[in-house]
């Protein structure tokens, strides 16, 4: 188990990279501590296995160190690294059973057979496969070869980091949130750092104490699931968190005030710097029906569970609102209240408005 640190880590896929497009990884400074659990969520493409891939050592960066513990490991081969990786698929040995394929790891670094049984049967209880131990693994359903490719990743527990690479693609959608939590309870009895690589919100937002959103090689932000909902820094976390997203709004910025469609729009707190694309953010959890405000026509009601969302058209700007109880039908006219706390100025994407403490 050990801290890890990325520092000016950058990476490129072509020989001669020249502008910031050609690099997979922009420019990356990271610390993680030891033992917490991690999650790294971005969009498909936007660098994670890069990423993984250059930490665990499949892939040596075109620039930067990757320290455990302080310790340079840049030039270490994979296997010197002590981490283990558990991949998209599942990686197991179809002639040997379940039982032999847990063994492996630890066969492979001389642990002694009693201590070696004693580590199976604890593993094998964690994931609910006691009673697969002696089946062949080509006889296992993809679920269970996943599971299993999990279960060869946790099974030392000499290691300095457990990375999972979207483990839960080959699952099928009504196991995912069996496993998900699964991985929740063994990440708090294993505590060894752990990174979970995923494009699902809900995956990384259920695993993770730290959740490190990335968009096209870059980190947007690093924080709790909490402040990621809470003060998104970018509005690409925004949109991408939450579920219906964040509001964009066009915005125009005259001095110390911000309008949305010609209508001044009370923030959060005070508007920093000038120039650039401006916008609004706001949550749809935040925007409420009010008797006042900014006029809208409904354009769609969506019936989600507990509650509604409305989504209204302000001009051509379509707002949505996450409502409880009673709606309004579609083209009724209404008014939207935005609560101010919870409004926020983007500048070129950035949050460009000063939180209250
Ligand atoms: P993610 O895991 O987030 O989907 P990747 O790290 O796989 O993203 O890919 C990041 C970028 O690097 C993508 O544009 C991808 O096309 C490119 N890429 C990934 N692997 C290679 C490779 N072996 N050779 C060239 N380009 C690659
Ligand atoms: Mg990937």
């Amino acid at each position: 188990m050990a801290k890890v640190t990325l520092s000016n880590l950058r990476h490129s896929y072509l020989p001669n990279p020249q502008g910031a497009e050609d690099y997979a990884l922009k420019e990356i400074d990271l610390d993680w501590d030891d033992g917490g659990a991690y999650a790294l969520l971005g969009p498909s493409g936007c660098g994670k296995s890069t990423l993984l891939n250059i930490i665990s050592g499949l892939l040596a960066p075109s620039e930067g160190r990757i320290l455990f513990d302080d310790r340079d490991v840049t030039d270490l081969p994979p296997d010197q690294r002590n981490i283990a990786q558990v991949f998209q698929f599942p990686v197991i040995y179809d002639t040997m059973t379940v039982r032999n394929n847990l063994a492996f790891p630890l066969r492979n670094r001389g642990v002694a057979e009693a201590r070696i049984s004693e580590r199976v049967a604890e593993i094998a209880a964690m994931l609910e496969v006691e009673e697969m131990l002696d089946t062949r693994a080509s006889h296992l359903s993809p679920d269970n070869k996943q599971k299993i490719s999990m279960g060869r990743g946790l099974v030392r527990d000499d290691v300095n980091v457990v990375m999972f690479d979207e483990p839960l693609t080959v699952i099928d959608p009504h196991l995912k949130w069996k496993l998900r939590s699964k991985l929740k309870e063994l990440h708090q009895r294993v505590r060894a750092t752990m990174i979970y690589v995923t494009h699902d919100q809900t995956e990384a937002l259920t695993f993770a104490d730290q959740v490190v959103v990335m968009q096209d090689g870059e980190i947007v932000q690093i924080g709790t699931p909490v402040e990621l909902f809470e003060r998104p820094q970018h509005t690409f976390v925004g949109h991408f968190i939450g579920s219906p997203g964040m509001n964009v709004l066009p915005a125009e910025q005259t001095g110390t005030t911000a309008r949305f469609e010609g209508q001044p729009v009370s923030l959060e707190g005070t508007i920093l710097g000038e120039g650039g694309k401006t916008e609004i953010g706001i949550r749809p959890e935040f925007v409420t029906l009010a008797d006042q405000g900014l006029e809208a026509r409904v354009r769609k009601v969506s019936d989600v569970g507990r509650h509604s969302v409305v989504e209204a058209m302000v001009g051509d700007t379509a707002v949505k609102a996450v409502i409880e109880g009673a709606v309004p039908g579609q083209g009724e006219t209404v008014h939207l209240a935005f609560r101010p706390d919870q409004t926020r100025l983007y500048r070129d994407g950035w949050i460009a408005t000063e939180g209250r403490a």
